[in-house]
């Protein structure tokens, strides 16, 4: 809940958050036809600075082609208004949200005339499975929900349908006393989280899905890989795990632009390594954190500043 003075984009305006609404026979609303993002700001030394936002940008079209979905703005009036949302609501720091979906206009599958509404919103935004998760780690569920597999909806559009997939196993597993779930795919090999990718380590080698597992390619996921190998780590990201892999890692962790680099300390109640952050896990999420605060200058084409 945000304050009425916050401002939203929407289709080319800024309109008060209060009446930032949709008609209710919308059909994103009614068939999950929306794509979207999930894009952070970082409060750096040198500003505000939207990390990655050519690569969200490049996923957001990329995951409306599925669904001959056109996006009637191009490239550049969806990053002014980015920074200009960021800029209205005043955030130093944020989460950002764009989001693309068939509107209202008629109600069959076929999304016919149904304009293509695009919104873009920001607010404030912590530690998204909160700040002892990052520190300390969490427990995870292997969820009994799999995951679609990727010839039956492409899991590499980020659409909004897709989430009730992800839905059903977060919340299977906070129900059972869990902060979060891993997902298997299809074949019963380890996918990724509801909303995260998940990396294991083993020996001080990295192990990730690759992406015929049915994920997301995760931005955090690729800027810790080449973090990852920048710092000498020896980084498999093509593999298949399974799930009694899982208990016998050295350290297994998440990433996203959410959950940003959490390590996992348990699954299914199965003590990870030493049951904490790993020192691998810590060195990546050090290297990340240095990274998004522009503690260090390495990688200034992945930056976007206000
Ligand atoms: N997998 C899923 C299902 C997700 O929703 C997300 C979050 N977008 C990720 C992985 C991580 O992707 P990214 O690092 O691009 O946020």
């Amino acid at each position: 809940e945000r304050d009425s003075l916050d401002t939203i984009w929407m289709n080319g305006e800024f309109v008060d958050w209060d009446d930032a609404n949709v008609h209710v026979l919308s059909h994103g609303l009614h068939y999950g036809t929306g794509i979207f993002e999930g894009v952070r700001a970082y409060d750096t030394q040198e500003g505000t600075a939207i990390f990655r936002w050519e690569d969200h940008l490049d996923r957001f079209f990329q995951s409306a082609k599925p669904y001959d979905m056109e996006i009637p703005f191009s490239r550049e009036e969806l990053t002014e208004a980015t920074l200009e949302t960021v800029r209205r609501n005043d955030l130093k720091s944020c989460y950002i949200r764009p989001i693309a979906y068939y509107g209202y206009k008629s109600l069959g599958v076929s999304p016919g005339d149904c304009p293509t509404d695009v919104t873009i919103a920001a607010w404030p935004w912590g530690a998204y499975l909160g700040e002892d998760a990052l520190k300390n780690g969490i427990d995870v569920m292997v969820s009994s929900w799999r995951k679609h597999a990727s010839s039956q909806i492409p899991t590499n559009a980020k659409t909004t349908g897709l989430y009730v997939n992800s839905l059903l196993a977060g919340e299977e597993a906070r129900r059972n006393g869990y902060q979060e779930a891993i997902v298997l795919n299809k074949e019963g090999n380890v996918a990724e989280g509801p909303g995260e990718n998940i990396f294991m380590v083993n020996d001080g080698e990295i192990y990730t899905p690759g992406l015929s597992e049915s994920i997301l390619d995760g931005i955090t996921r690729d800027a810790v890989i080449t973090l990852a190998e920048e710092r000498g780590y020896e980084v498999h990201d093509n593999v298949s795990i399974s799930r009694g892999q899982l208990n016998t890692a050295d350290e297994l962790f998440f990433t996203g632009s959410a959950a940003e680099v959490t390590p996992i300390k348990q699954v299914d109640n199965v003590t990870i390594g030493e049951g904490t952050r790993g020192p691998v896990t810590e060195d990546l999420q050090q290297a990340f954190f240095d990274l998004v605060e522009r503690e260090t200058d390495a990688h200034d084409d992945w930056f976007t500043y206000l």
